[in-house]
């Protein structure tokens, strides 16, 4: 799934594609932009001349190593920003550095957790390195219907499914590989089967009926985020909305998408207000 201008696995060069339209540190591995909600990473080269290197697991895990290059590394600046991405509204890119050639977009990932590990600084001493467990962002998307299943059977009232979304969203999992992933999973399918009912079949952008029922039986809505540029991943139910594809088409890609974006955040808004009441 591409994110704005950036398609997976194709090459950009750094100073024009990525800071000449984000903006953001031009060195370095992390990049925090200002004006965009974005954090733009780098893996490749500085980690490898130290002895450790960026890469996946073989649970699907995409292992990036925080910044800083003397001492025990902190949750400062960028540590910061990729730890707080979900929280702060920010999707988070990682694009591969291939030297001369550019940078390779690998794509839009969340930070499911880290984990503290033993590794050489600059100067071949040893110190505590922080280590990211980023997650592909279509991650939520692809969970799988067995898995739904035991959770469906439960019959659970508005109120509840809101309870369990609202808790879900506020996990920040410190576990590692296929427990992450699972715990992703989970977050995103509670928030998801909340903004659903919550909608009750009806598109909660134009306030139509949902344009046909699936082979479950169920009224086809899709979920959209309305805080972020593209969708995918776990999420915050009251950054969530149930919309018709016809409406999902046009928030993305209309030119009165932010409008519709903006009446949509209202119209949450306003539900989630009666909900807490
Ligand atoms: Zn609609
Ligand atoms: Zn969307």
């Amino acid at each position: 799934m591409p994110w704005g201008p950036f398609y997976e696995q194709r090459v950009y060069n750094r100073r024009r594609d990525v800071h000449a339209v984000y903006g953001g540190q031009q060195q370095g591995g992390i990049c925090t932009p200002s004006q965009h909600p974005v954090i733009i990473v780098f893996t490749g080269s500085s980690g490898e001349q130290h002895g450790y290197a960026d890469g996946w697991s073989s649970e699907g895990v995409f292992r990036y190593f925080g910044e800083g290059q003397l001492g025990d590394m902190v949750f400062e600046r960028g540590n910061r920003a990729i730890r707080d991405h979900l929280v702060d509204g920010k999707d988070l890119l990682v694009f591969q550095t291939r030297g001369r050639e550019g940078v390779r977009f690998l794509g839009q990932f969340e930070c499911a957790g880290y984990s503290l590990e033993t590794a050489p600084d600059r100067n071949g001493a040893q110190r505590s390195a922080i280590v990211f467990e980023l997650v592909p962002a279509n991650v939520g998307e692809q969970v799988k219907e067995e898995q739904l299943v035991e959770e469906l059977e439960l019959d659970v009232d508005l109120a509840g499914l809101r309870a369990r979304a609202l808790e879900a969203a506020q996990l920040t999992p410190q576990v590692a590989g296929t427990a992450a992933r699972r715990s992703l999973y989970r977050r995103s399918a509670a928030v998801r089967r909340y903004v659903l009912a919550r909608a009750a079949g009806i598109c909660e952008s134009c306030n139509e009926p949902a344009p046909f029922v699936t082979l479950q039986g169920k009224p086809y809505l899709e979920p959209h985020h309305t805080r972020r540029l593209s969708d995918g991943g776990p999420d915050d139910p009251r950054f969530v909305g149930a919309v018709c594809p016809s409406c999902h088409r046009e928030i993305h890609h209309g030119l009165h998408g932010p409008a519709r974006n903006e009446a949509l955040i209202q119209a949450i808004n306003q539900k989630e207000a009666l909900a807490r009441r």
